[in-house]
């Protein structure tokens, strides 16, 4: 199986289709054979305390074979991987000791490897073997988003997951070697935005893109949460569904958003050749006493938004470099001073610099990143700092774009 080893450095990405038209019936049989298949694997792969796909073809694919007559020999195997996947969620779930009934697929769905479909790019068209000599056409409804994603010669194709009104097919592309940057954006991130600066030709430009709609959606489901929680106190059972419900919701509000701020930071980074400087956020989340401030400050969706500006970049051949973040908010980056007394909005320092305290702590995490002020220019000098100036990357109400609202960062100054 020459699909089974998918090296490291295949990028994948998802691309949902809606299928044109009503599933035929045989594909529908095709998905409920295969649900089949995979619970009957978990059951017989957690007998067995076997989960990879290869223990599990060798344990059961004789017997399969035999009851599933009417499924293609490559869906098959393929249930065997799905079922080792949720095999080792359970495993992973167990280590953590969280409950662990046995699991069962209930989805309606199925998966097929590249070589088990046939993908017509131009027309969109799914040819899919439901056994020897029954092959079921899927009519593909396409965008401009999902052409880009046909047309794209250098994409292959990866698996297909089909489930009852839809189709998801994996692209893979090899990871590209990132650019040679030629300016640089760092970006601290805060609770309700990324702040840094952006460096070009020497000159240092604050930049922000703010989603303090992040902060709010947090806030809106946790007291709806509450609420639910007081109003079904009678009933846990309706109680736990009605929040799982909320925080589903909210999960999938915040991470629309983080797309979205994750697109128009990688936009201007691609457009100014810029490298991006992050802030390693390992080892961030120390608890402290405040339970209300713990909450608030939960790492999640930061760390969500790192994953997802990382992956993106990645995909899109943008350099992104992760730094140590150790005393950036505290150190004056023109005398090296540490500050260890409280602070307000602002950074002040003995020596006369005086930065807004997350742009401040932007330009640490610059420093850090370019030492030496090597790759050309990417050094910071304070008498290049244009205080008066924001680039604002993304802003929420306007959906986002880097025009610099004063002067040109451009202007070449020393
Ligand atoms: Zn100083």
């Amino acid at each position: 199986m020459p699909d089974a080893f998918q090296p490291s450095w295949m990028l994948h990405k998802a691309v949902v289709f809606l299928i044109d038209g009503k599933l035929p019936s045989e594909a529908k049989f095709l998905m409920e054979d295969f649900r089949l298949a995979v619970n009957r694997a978990v059951r017989a792969g957690l007998q067995a305390k076997v989960s990879s796909r290869y223990a599990l073809v060798k344990l059961l694919y004789k017997d399969f074979r035999q009851d599933h007559p009417g499924m293609y020999a490559k869906h098959l195997v393929c249930s065997f991987e799905v079922a080792g996947s949720v095999l080792k969620n359970l495993r992973r779930r167990l280590n953590r000791g969280g409950p662990c009934r046995v699991p069962y697929v209930k989805r309606l769905m199925m998966k097929a490897e590249n070589q088990a479909y046939k993908l017509d790019r131009v027309n969109g068209i799914v040819d899919l073997p439901i056994k020897a000599g029954c092959h079921v056409k899927l009519k593909l409804v396409l965008s401009d988003y999902h052409r880009r994603y046909l047309n794209d010669p250098s994409l292959s194709l990866g698996s297909l997951t089909l489930i009852p009104d839809k189709v998801i097919i994996a692209f893979r592309k090899g990871e590209r070697r990132p650019y040679e940057p030629e300016t640089a954006i760092s970006l601290d991130t805060n609770e309700r935005s990324l702040d840094g600066v952006f460096v070009k030709g020497g000159v240092c430009t604050p930049a922000k893109a703010a989603f303090p709609e992040v902060a709010e959606i947090q806030a809106r489901h946790h007291g709806r949460r509450r609420r639910l929680q007081k109003k079904k106190a009678h009933d846990r059972r309706t109680s736990r569904l009605l929040c799982k419900k909320e925080g589903r919701r909210e999960r999938h509000r915040i991470e629309y958003g983080m797309h979205q701020v994750a697109n128009a930071v990688l936009d201007f980074a691609e457009e100014n050749r810029s490298a991006v400087v992050l802030e390693d956020l390992k080892g961030l989340s120390k608890p402290k006493r405040d339970k209300a401030l713990n909450r608030r400050l939960s790492v999640w969706p930061r760390r969500k938004l790192h994953q997802y500006i990382e992956y993106k970049a990645a995909w899109r051949g943008v350099p992104v470099i992760k730094v140590d973040p150790y005393n950036s908010s505290r150190r004056c980056p023109t005398c090296g001073r540490i500050q260890y007394s409280r602070m307000g909005a602002r950074f002040e320092c003995e020596c006369g610099w005086r930065a807004d305290k997350h742009v401040n702590a932007g330009v640490n995490l610059l420093q850090t990143a370019f030492p030496e002020g090597e790759a050309g220019g990417l050094w910071f000098s304070p008498g290049a700092f244009q205080h008066d100036v924001m680039m604002v990357l993304y802003d929420p109400v306007r959906g986002a774009r880097p025009e610099p609202n004063g002067t040109s960062p451009m202007a070449g100054v020393a």
